[in-house]
């Protein structure tokens, strides 16, 4: 191991969903303002081997990286505090973990050992650790252990943590995120759960060297200094997080406490006086001070287990639109409506007027696409701003090969794989996946470049480059079958492949409609605060009636 490499563990305590992943991302990003290159990991207990096989209204969106790794929705918080593109060793689970030792026990890796979960598994997870970050070049690695404190899934990663601690005492910190509830027939903070969750900590053999304490309000001294005595730490060590209206305030709001400072000199490091907070602080404030609003509608289908799990199944578009609309002093407002809601009848495509866009997001199946697809249609006739991103694309493919080329039935395979005009379609490379029910990993996954035709609304939008580069994660393609078909409703593939394969961006011309556009790839995934994504931008600016 490279000497000198810091680890900070970020683990949670009394429940989940309280924020350690965006506190993890604002710890990253506090200490790259001090000027420490920092390197943030994810550890998820599950068995998966990545989140690419997982339901969205399961575990939230599937996040993909560059290299096509399908990772967990906190990869994607990280990659925008920290304003840069994370490596797929930056992400680890537990089935990944097994997956490797178990190959190579097959592969008599182990020399004929009894194979046993200590040492080798842990000794496994160590490795990656110390992988990520020797391949980061960074100076700090915070490593977030998914789940809390107590349960049997990630008792493991604690462990590997805290051999890793034994090992080099002075290189890792332990920080603890855990929640403090309010109960309204009490009206008064307690600290008992808090307690509780660092007890379960100490009797892992881990003493946290510091208390984010999660809570509707901030933590007041008395409470801090409640919490210090009774987790053997000094109040100084207890650091408020409050509740915020916007997530990019959390390092702003940890700053208040002193948390850089703590965790450097906890660290034994110096400030070397990074970038600052200004471009963050000026950021943070955009997100507070929009004075005109954008109104966007977004038409999924993942909302079957209530609000919360539909927005963190899109939460990295929902993100992009934030950003593009900071940018251009707007403050967004996002309307869910439900695609299956527009198949039925139930809510009228009239209801579309109210909107200065809509979105159509990524989706998989056949629910609700009878309901997007007669949204597209209103939107292209009314000419309301629209921006469809991978199945949104698909299906603006799907509607003008069957309302303006009067392809009748036309579809994508993967709904209809008998139909007439299989105007998407699955590729050549593909089909064995399919045939063997060989899922996991084997999309179209990860950055691919695109080729951006001069003039285009999508080619000014990139600033006129000609070439660019963004994620994918699909099955299926525009059939080049069909092109010359498609091309004569108008539509206008404004971005291929480089071989001129496959189709990325489809557009109306601006002469024809104010912004009609669908990606094939992901441009959400690429969307950072500090440098909000060129196409969001643009649709953005055309559905706000901006110049
Ligand atoms: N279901 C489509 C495909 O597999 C689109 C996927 C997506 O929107 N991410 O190609």
């Amino acid at each position: 191991m490279r000497g000198g490499h810091k680890y900070i563990f970020v683990v949670g305590g009394v429940m989940s969903g309280v924020g350690k992943g965006v506190a993890t991302s604002s710890i990253g990003r506090l200490l790259e303002e001090k000027g420490y290159p920092v390197n943030l990991m994810k550890v998820d207990p599950y068995l998966n081997v990545d989140a690419g096989t997982m339901n969205p209204t399961e575990h939230g969106e599937v996040f993909v990286l560059d290299s096509g790794l399908e990772t967990d929705q906190d990869m994607g918080n990280y990659e925008r505090f920290l304003n840069r593109t994370l490596g797929p060793e930056n992400y680890m689970t537990s089935g990944m973990v097994y997956k490797a030792v178990i190959d190579r026990e097959r592969n008599l890796g182990y020399g004929g050992k009894c194979v046993e979960a200590i040492p080798h598994v842990r000794d496994e997870i160590v490795e990656r650790i110390v992988r990520a970050a020797e391949a980061s070049r960074s100076a700090v690695s915070v490593i977030e252990i998914g789940g809390t404190v107590g349960d049997f899934q990630n008792a493991m990663f604690i462990e590997a943590a805290r051999y890793l601690k034994l090992e080099h005492p002075e290189d890792v910190l332990f920080v603890m995120v855990a929640y403090l509830p309010v109960p309204k027939s009490i009206g008064e903070m307690k600290t008992r759960p808090a307690q509780h969750a660092m007890q379960m900590l100490s009797s892992y053999g881990v003493q946290a060297d510091i208390l984010i304490g999660r809570s509707e309000l901030p933590l007041d001294a008395r409470r801090k200094e409640k919490l210090a005595v009774s987790c053997n730490m000094r109040p100084e060590a207890v650091i408020s997080a409050p509740d915020v209206d916007s997530i990019y305030d959390v390092p702003l709001n940890f700053e208040k406490d002193g948390l850089s400072d703590l965790l450097l000199k906890s660290l034994g490091l110096e400030a070397k006086g990074g970038e600052g907070h200004a471009a963050w602080k000026e950021l943070a404030a955009k997100a507070h001070n929009g004075s005109r609003s954008v109104d966007i509608a977004i038409v999924g289908k993942y909302f079957d287990t209530g609000d919360f799990v539909l927005s963190d199944a899109y939460i990295s578009v929902i993100e992009a639109i934030k950003f593009s609309s900071y940018a251009q002093g707007l403050k967004p407002s996002i309307t869910w409506l439900n695609a299956k809601e527009f198949e039925s009848g139930k809510l009228p495509l009239e209801t579309l007027k109210k909107y200065g866009g809509v979105i159509v997001p990524g989706g998989f199946g056949e629910t609700g696409i009878e309901g997007k697809l007669k949204v597209i249609e209103y939107v292209r006739r009314e000419k309301i701003p629209y921006f469809g991103l991978c199945y949104g694309m698909q299906l603006m493919v799907v509607e003008s090969a069957r309302n303006v080329a009067g392809l009748k039935g036309a579809h994508t395979t993967e709904i209809d794989p008998a139909t007439k005009y299989p105007v998407i379609a699955i590729m050549e490379s593909q089909k064995k996946n399919v045939a063997e029910q060989n899922y996991g990993g084997t999309m179209r996954l990860g950055a691919y470049p695109c080729a951006l035709e001069k003039g285009s609304v999508a080619s000014e939008a990139y600033e006129g480059a000609s070439r660019i580069s963004e994620r994918h994660r699909h099955r299926y393609e525009v059939n080049p079958e069909f092109i010359p078909a498609i091309e004569k409703t108008g539509l206008v593939f404004s971005g291929k492949s480089p071989d001129g394969i496959l189709m990325e961006i489809a557009e109306l011309p601006r002469s024809v409609h104010p912004f009609f556009l669908g990606t094939q790839f992901h441009p959400e995934f690429l969307a950072r605060p500090l440098s909000p994504h060129p196409l969001f931008s643009e649709f953005i600016r055309v559905a706000s009636g901006g110049k």
